[in-house]
């Protein structure tokens, strides 16, 4: 089988609500898709994403330097096409570079379970049926007391196994009074994560970690400036909770430096931003190694199928961002997915839908 053609397109998709965390806002959610053709009839289709910047220039690397490059390949070699995309863009390595190969490689692998008649889930390892998750969307910091308050009994009510909150307000009292009422309306037993998206520097971080300790929190997330690796391994020295990060981690070798300094105790790779399927399992391979659990970071669709590919995955994050492109919502049932028995990742987008939003 070969590879006779990419289409790759990029569309513009408003947040289903306002996002702010402590350092950005999440103005769009530019999604650019990739499907590959072949000459015997299958497809596959793949996609990756920014939060609002960066986009077109993904997308014209994708299409200016990927596609030529792999024209004509056996699309089952997917590790050999991997390699090859990397090695043309080695030297511009950074940030877009791995979004615009996770859209291809996320196609490979759809085309993959296809030919092997599995679903992604199970031709990636197998390792359970279903999946719980967590919800992010009734947190933001754009949000009142009252409204993250709200959010957290609905989500309680809906049966999520955890809430995230995003913290990092000026004031240190007010992170503390949002994280202190929402765990006395959610009681002790739902998980609570909080997340400062980079925020703070490393003594800021100790003591501001430390007020939040008491209210039992599952999880500290990117306390740090994501390249500040020693500063994590001090941080972690110092507080009980545990740190994870990964969101803003870009390849294996980024990952490895946190791990061999005991920097960080789960990790959160993000399957668009690695470059695809065939570097988070390496990730999630490592992260094995190191006896520490994963937990991807939003994306859920395709996360729900490399969560339930492997035995350590905790939870995946809720953030239905995709629902008005696809043919049809994902469906969470108290709290718990049920991976689809179809081949393939069986995430099917509505063209239709799509076109409104496309920018290029
Ligand atoms: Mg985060």
């Amino acid at each position: 089988m070969k590879i006779t053609q990419i289409a790759s397109a990029l569309y513009r998709i408003p947040p289903l609500r306002p996002r702010k965390d402590a350092i950005q806002e999440f103005s769009a959610m530019e999604l650019l898709l990739a499907e590959i053709f072949t000459d015997d009839g299958l497809t596959g289709v793949g996609y990756s994403y920014t939060i609002g910047q960066g986009g077109k220039a993904a997308k014209v690397l994708l299409d200016e330097d990927l596609v030529p490059c792999i024209l004509g390949e056996d699309p089952s070699n997917v590790e050999r096409i991997w390699q090859k995309m990397w090695w043309r863009i080695h030297a511009v390595v950074g940030g877009i570079s791995p979004v615009a190969m996770a859209a291809i490689d996320i196609a490979l692998w759809d085309l993959k379970a296809k030919m092997a008649e599995l679903p992604l889930y199970k031709l990636l390892g197998g390792y359970r049926d279903q999946i719980s998750v967590y919800t992010t969307e009734g947190g933001w910091l754009n949000m009142s007391l009252e409204e993250i308050k709200e959010e957290a009994i609905k989500a309680v009510e809906e049966g999520f196994t955890g809430v995230k909150l995003k913290v990092g307000k000026e004031d240190p009292l007010e992170d503390v009074k949002r994280v202190r009422e929402v765990r006395k309306v959610i009681g002790d037993s739902i998980k609570l994560m909080v997340d400062v998206n980079q925020k703070w520097t490393s003594t800021e971080a100790i003591t501001r970690g430390k007020q939040l300790e008491e209210f039992n929190i599952f999880w500290l997330e990117e306390p740090l400036p994501h390249d500040d690796v020693s500063g994590h391994a001090t941080l972690k020295a110092h507080l009980t909770v545990p740190i994870a990060l990964g969101e803003s981690l870009y390849t294996k070798q980024a990952f490895k430096a946190y791990l061999e300094q005991n920097a960080v105790s789960i990790l959160q790779p993000d399957v668009g931003r690695v470059g695809g399927i065939t570097e988070w399992m390496k990730i999630a391979a490592l992260a094995e190694a190191w006896n520490l659990p994963i937990a991807p970071h939003f994306l859920m669709e395709i996360h729900f199928h490399l969560a339930a590919a492997v035995p350590h995955a905790l939870f995946v994050e809720y953030i239905p961002q995709l629902d008005p492109v696809l043919e049809e919502p994902f469906k969470i049932k108290k709290g718990i997915f049920q991976l689809p028995q179809t081949p393939g990742h069986g995430i099917r987008f509505d063209k239709s839908k799509l076109k409104i939003y496309q920018v290029l």
